[in-house]
């Protein structure tokens, strides 16, 4: 019963070849920018090609500060960091989600705190939050929220723009404004997508994006830290092992980390990002592709929410049930075309087993029973002609 969407999916990618979830494509600078760094032996900590990748970054999303770092996981660690988190503490966060945001949530030694993502998003839902907090938590006098179970600060909220849709981030602010909550935005997925035409990543006081292999754009591994200027340097130093700024002595004034992102994978991101609109273009028609073939079946493609442009990192299709569920992804996958399911719910891994969490899981449940990702690397044929 799969054999049409096969056979869709090859046309798109014109190949008998297995078919990746999602490869980078490489069109551009990258060999030339790649080998100056060699050339000019800058391959490490130093080089023109990091500042380069983080002015552009900046200027790209319209963040007032990018720092550049080894990938996204560092950077949501630092960015839990630069928010306060700390031993002890709490941060929300939504229950379907990759892994990698509630790693970064244990490396500050706090605890997740699980709620609900919204049906037209697949993000954490403001709705959700906030019926929780209400029910859960109380603001001390001193403005901080505070799990009412422990009286222990609940410091922080991080949101996923899950496969690239934006969650209801008006809202969240919001939400988080009131309860006295520093809002981190995973945008790991969402680089090139946009909330009521701003970027997300820049909506809350710190957003991360990530350049792994299998992102939107790449830069082998790396991540970048989207903030205000006064966080940016802050991130900068703490990234950066701490050094006090001198040209021999070596002294540091706090314990810093290496987390920084070298010249060599700078300069593929500053290729990469340079294409970054065509990508999202591509992206964005296999996505409408997708959106007419599965139109006239009883599955449903997961469409961007309304007020969003959405880049599509990861195409998504929605069956009826778990078991038709299984039956795609065993079709598919042995027809040499990669799918997958959406993560197991994080209230199931044995790390967070005693993890708070809401009643209610409603969306997260039946989102994870019923999701499918569908090949969605960037098509070079559907890339727009470059302005003349
Ligand atoms: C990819 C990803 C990360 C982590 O990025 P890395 O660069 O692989 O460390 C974090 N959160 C989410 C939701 C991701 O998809």
């Amino acid at each position: 019963m799969f054999d049409p969407l096969i056979a869709f999916i090859r046309d798109q990618y014109q190949t008998n070849d297995p078919i990746p979830l999602h490869a980078p494509t490489f069109g551009g600078n990258e060999r030339i920018y790649v080998d100056e760094t060699i050339t000019s032996t800058f391959v490490s900590s130093v080089g023109r090609f990091v500042d380069r990748f983080e002015a552009d970054m900046a200027s790209y999303t319209g963040s007032p500060r990018a720092v550049a770092v080894m990938n996204g996981t560092a950077g949501l660690h630092m960015a839990l960091m630069l928010a306060g988190v700390a031993r002890d503490e709490y941060v929300i966060t939504q229950a379907l989600t990759f892994v990698a945001t509630c790693n970064a949530i244990s490396y500050c030694g706090a605890t997740p705190i699980f709620v609900d993502v919204d049906h037209d998003t697949m993000g954490l839902s403001p709705t959700a939050l906030e019926a929780w907090l209400e029910q859960h938590a109380d603001q001390s006098d001193d403005g901080l929220c505070r799990y009412k179970a422990d009286g222990k600060v609940i410091r922080a909220c991080v949101p996923m723009h899950s496969f690239g849709h934006p969650v209801h981030l008006h809202e969240l602010v919001r939400v988080c404004k009131t309860w006295g909550l520093v809002l981190v935005e995973d945008a790991a997925e969402s680089l090139g997508s946009t909330y009521h035409g701003q970027h997300t990543g820049t909506f809350g006081a710190i957003g991360v994006a990530s350049f792994n292999g299998n992102k939107t754009i790449t830069t082998g591994g790396g991540g970048m830290i989207l903030c205000s200027e006064a966080l940016g340097n802050r991130a900068k130093h703490l990234t950066t092992t701490a050094k006090k700024p001198h040209s021999f002595e070596y002294v540091h004034d706090a314990v810093g980390y290496n987390f920084r992102m070298p010249n060599l994978n700078a300069a593929l991101g500053c290729a990469q990002l340079e294409q970054l609109p065509g990508f999202v273009a591509a992206k964005r028609a296999l996505a409408a592709a997708y959106r007419s073939f599965f139109a006239d079946s009883s599955l449903s493609f997961f469409s961007e929410p309304s007020g969003c442009e959405s880049n599509y990192w990861l195409n998504a299709v929605i069956c009826s049930d778990r078991a038709e569920r299984d039956r795609m992804l065993e079709a598919t996958n042995s027809a040499g075309i990669m799918t997958r399911p959406i993560w197991a719910l994080m209230t199931r891994l044995p790390m967070y087993d005693t993890a708070p969490r809401s009643d209610e899981l409603t969306q997260s449940n039946w989102f994870e029973d019923r999701v499918v990702n569908l090949p969605s690397s960037v098509i070079p044929g559907l890339i727009p002609d470059k302005a003349p």
